[in-house]
């Protein structure tokens, strides 16, 4: 599971992450929702052990991101927005490269055709990555993720630049992983299909966590009966975006 302890972020003097606590149990899905410049990157990728955070713990699994980061990280996959890929080897050299590093290939070999046709990359098995479409190295991405069984998942805005069926396959993919066990953070602006893959939602504006539950939590809450979450997003996030518009219900 993935734990974040009053996690604060400053990049020089300006706090991007401002004391966020919250957690993502074991088969759970929880989207990570806020405005643009809200934090959310910068919380995912002091989860993912990438920016070191100025104070505050991340626990993976029950390993400090920061002071085990090796145990840590070995039960993690991070698919950022624009995933850094090696560009020179092939698509199905990069999954095996990745297996290897993370010691499963045994997953590599049995799952390898699955995992390509899934992802619509058996066509492009022995291209080379420099060569995919931005829709297709995010699948890779995705592909590579699950290739070494990771059981804290983490992406940020992964549904972005990948066509329909991927989404749909992707989402399916999701509910496997969450099956299987895996604590799954997702972040978004995708919020009707927030509303229906995740368990809970995290909302963050201005670095500050705003709200978190599931949907009807925070229908409860904000005493929005029938609201939906783009409602209740718009209404929690009001209050630090002065220039949203009041909510019709
Ligand atoms: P978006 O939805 O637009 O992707 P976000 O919620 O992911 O936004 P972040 O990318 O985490 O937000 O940025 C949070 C704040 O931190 C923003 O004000 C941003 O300008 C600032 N920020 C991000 N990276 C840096 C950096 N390297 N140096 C300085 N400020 C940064």
């Amino acid at each position: 599971m993935l734990q974040v302890v009053q996690l604060i972020k400053d990049y020089r003097k300006f706090r991007a992450v401002d004391g966020v606590t919250f957690d993502v149990r074991r088969g759970e899905i929880v989207g990570l929702l806020g405005p643009n410049g809200a934090g959310k990157t910068t919380a995912l990728r002091c989860c993912a052990g990438i920016l070191r955070p100025t104070a505050g713990q991340i626990y993976l699994n029950g390993f400090d991101v920061v002071a085990q980061e090796r145990e840590a990280k070995q039960a993690m996959a991070y698919v950022p927005e624009v995933p850094s890929l090696y560009e020179l080897l092939t698509v199905e050299e990069h999954l095996r490269f990745v297996a290897m590093c993370y010691g499963t290939l045994d997953v590599f070999e049995a799952e390898r055709d699955t995992l390509l046709e899934r992802y619509d990359l058996a066509e492009k098995r022995k291209a080379l990555v420099a060569t995919l479409s931005k829709g297709m190295r995010q699948k890779l991405a995705v592909a590579c993720a699950l290739v070494h069984r990771a059981t804290v998942l983490l992406f940020d805005e992964p549904m972005i630049g990948i066509d329909p069926a991927g989404v749909a396959e992707f989402k399916q993919e999701l509910y496997r992983a969450r099956e299987a066990g895996a604590a799954i953070l997702v972040s978004t602006h995708l919020l009707d299909t927030a509303e229906r893959l995740c368990d809970r939602v995290v909302i963050m504006s201005k670095g500050r966590k705003v709200a978190e539950g599931t949907v009807d939590e925070l229908r409860a809450t904000q005493r929005m009966e029938g609201g939906s979450l783009e409602q209740l997003f718009l209404e929690l996030t009001r209050e630090s975006t002065p220039e949203a518009p009041p909510l019709p219900l």
